[in-house]
């Protein structure tokens, strides 16, 4: 059966891997309909879907690349951690394992997953990004500031 992953890009955009080809989302018709892009710089392989994100058609040209369902399911769990990076207070150690076990069964995907060496730096920037930024005028209150990171803080927690 077709089987429709969503995810997001590295930018946050909606994104979704159909039949092993991944697509950013490109615009959105007046009716609702929803279109998409190949991820792969170049490819002109096109998707169009309801706005649910059902029903989808293939347009455009072929994918100049093979297709990966592996591929999809590595970005689906990435982006499962990073949101989890951002919306937990859990180590980033212990979200990456447990997003990693979930791929265990499917060896072909979990043997693809990058070590985590390689994303903690991206999960890390991604927690500290919805932090306030630092601030880098020196007359800024820094009591100011910590107390809107505590109150952040408290509210994930609570
Ligand atoms: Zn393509």
């Amino acid at each position: 059966m077709d089987q429709i992953f969503r995810f997001k890009t590295s930018r946050g955009r909606d994104a979704i891997s159909f039949n092993g080809y991944s697509y950013r989302l490109d615009r959105r018709s007046a009716s609702g309909d929803l279109f998409w892009r190949c991820l792969t710089n170049g490819c002109r392989g096109r998707l169009q879907t309801d706005e649910e994100m059902n029903q989808p058609v293939v347009r455009g040209a072929d994918h100049s690349h093979p297709s990966s369902i592996e591929d999809g399911m590595i970005r689906v769990a990435y982006t499962r951690m990073r949101e989890r990076a951002v919306a937990e207070t859990t180590p980033i150690p212990q979200i990456y394992q447990e997003e990693a076990n979930r791929l265990a069964s499917l060896e072909a995907a979990s043997a693809m997953l990058p070590v985590l060496q390689s994303i903690d730096t991206a999960l890390y920037r991604a927690r500290r990004q919805c932090l306030p930024p630092l601030p880098d005028d020196r007359d800024i209150d820094i009591l100011e500031y910590l107390k809107e990171v505590g109150r952040i803080i408290a509210d994930r927690m609570s």
